[in-house]
């Protein structure tokens, strides 16, 4: 039935054109321009994505470096516009929310920033397609007027000169027989595909969304593909760019204060405010799990469960102001988020106030 259904317009159209009176080498030359134009859309939208990708990933500052220069791009974009459900999502999700900014950012960079670009790269692929049907449309016709062959072989040369490009089902042939004059198939052809490169010319780069090659998914795909695994302190990502890398253990070149993570000091409200470097310094322990009393030295911080052995924090004292600023700019949020409070032993140190977003 769904094949039926399929072909339900292909045959409707086949009957009206024959109704029209027209020939069989009008009919069949509309039925390829049909399919070519269904296939040629396909092609252009796919070889657009693909190229507009790839020109991101040379120019485009945010794309063009490995993950953690995406992040650092991400964070700025997020320090900018002060959002702090953003900066949650960030801190829950990281992927998730670099996922939405690469989406934003190839949205504005295809729909507003180089929306004349982006158009010449279609333009460029419709002209390709072009000049790819023209040419196989005359060296098939020719083969089959040579070795004096029937519609059927016309259609399968056409097909096999274009399938590297264009693909699309065989059209069936029967209803064609009679189609002698080759030459006359071939400007009928020739006449349809005009307006189809026109119209495929015209398209709108939103259509590039319905295929399969979607210029900000190739990115995704590309600069996502990396370990996204968080500190169990601080929540920051392992910067690791391969997806599984043990044994090496997962590792952070910026930690953050673990309030942000909402850690805090047992059976009070006060978050901490220690850097996750800094506490694995310390003297102090940790409650690994809610539901057990069992404390952990931070210095044995690996031997709290898999989460925590799997992690290489190495002892530090720097610290970057970018969350010392956010910390600050957003304590009022966090303290609400979590229910808990930046007061006594976390206590945000007043130096921390100094750093405008700009130094960031
Ligand atoms: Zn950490
Ligand atoms: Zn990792």
């Amino acid at each position: 039935l769904s094949y039926v259904e399929s072909k339900k317009i292909q045959y409707y159209n086949i009957f009206r054109s024959f109704c029209k009176g027209n020939s069989s080498a009008v009919v069949l030359g509309e039925l390829m321009c049909e399919k070519l134009k269904v296939s040629t859309v396909e092609a252009v939208c796919n070889k657009t994505a693909i190229d507009l990708a790839g020109e991101m990933r040379c120019t485009f500052p945010a794309f063009s470096g490995n993950r953690l220069n995406l992040e650092k791009h991400v964070l700025k974009s997020l320090a900018e516009k002060e959002d702090f459900d953003g900066f949650i999502t960030y801190i829950r999700h990281p992927r998730k929310q670099a996922e939405a900014f690469i989406k934003e950012e190839v949205q504005k960079y295809i729909f507003t920033d180089n929306k004349d670009k982006a158009r010449n790269i279609l333009k460029k692929h419709v002209e390709d397609i072009k000049n790819l049907l023209s040419q196989a449309l005359f060296t098939a016709t020719e083969k089959v007027k040579k070795q004096r062959g029937d519609p059927d072989m016309w259609v399968k040369e056409l097909s096999s000169l274009l399938k590297d490009q264009l693909t699309f089902n065989t059209i069936c042939c029967q209803n064609f027989s009679d189609i002698n004059n080759f030459d006359f198939l071939k400007e009928e052809t020739e006449k349809g595909l005009v307006s189809v490169i026109e119209e495929v010319s015209s398209l709108s780069l939103d259509k590039m969304k319905e295929f399969r090659m979607k210029p900000d998914q190739i990115l995704i795909d590309q600069l996502c593909n990396c370990c996204w695994v968080t500190c169990p302190f601080c929540a920051a990502v392992c910067t690791n760019t391969l997806k599984d890398h043990s044994p090496d253990k997962h590792n952070v070149p910026f930690p953050r204060p673990s309030g942000i993570k909402g850690w805090h000091k047992t059976g009070t409200v006060e978050l901490v405010i220690d850097f996750c470097t800094t506490s694995v310094a310390s003297d102090k322990s940790f409650r690994p799990h809610h539901d057990s009393d069992e404390y952990i030295p931070y210095k044995e911080y690996q031997k709290a469960g898999e989460e925590y052995a799997t992690w290489q924090i190495t002892p530090d004292e720097s610290k970057l102001t970018y969350w010392k600023w956010f910390v600050c700019r957003f304590q009022k949020q966090l303290e609400d988020h979590y229910k808990l409070k930046f007061q006594g032993r976390g206590e945000i140190p007043s130096e921390w106030r100094k750093h405008s977003k700009e130094e960031k």
